[in-house]
């Protein structure tokens, strides 16, 4: 995918993707690959904000006690007493962990969306939403593909 972008920009012109698309798509936050294990389905998440399929992450009927890290640098995200069943297919959270992620708007689809992605490395892990069950009135939707769970 860098270099469909790379070509994308090329082809268009820098001037005309400044009008068409907003700052932060042009210019992302700085991720870097930690990791050297990620799949490649990982990678088309994390590095360019893809989504897994609904229902395939094996973190869904996770219910053990422990802590959810980043896939990529293992910088812990969430701790498993967040975890809800959404029903969505995507493991999702009503917390983060304090300073765990960094947001931006997502405009992609055609939705307005809040995107966050890791403090730490910077890889994209989801979309937080405003209709969670808990106190905190947030659901994170995180792909599981995203995380790793380390049991206590
Ligand atoms: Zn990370």
């Amino acid at each position: 995918m860098k270099i469909n972008k790379r070509k994308f920009v090329k082809i268009l012109g820098f001037s005309a993707l400044i009008i068409l698309f907003p700052f932060n798509v042009i210019f992302p936050a700085n991720k870097k690959i930690i990791n050297p294990n990620l799949s490649k389905e990982q990678k088309k998440i994390m590095f360019n904000e893809g989504t897994e399929k609904p229902f395939t992450s094996d973190l869904l009927k996770e219910k053990r006690k422990g802590f959810y890290h980043c896939a990529n640098c293992e910088n812990k995200l969430f701790a498993s007493n967040a975890k809800f069943d959404s029903g969505t297919g995507w493991p999702s959270f009503s917390e983060a962990l304090p300073g765990a992620f960094k947001t931006k708007i997502d405009y992609s689809f055609g939705m307005k969306r809040l995107e966050y992605h890791c403090a730490k490395c910077g890889v994209h892990h989801g979309h937080v939403f405003n209709d969670g069950p808990k106190e905190s009135g947030k659901r994170f939707c995180n792909n599981g593909l995203c995380l790793i769970f380390k049991p206590e």
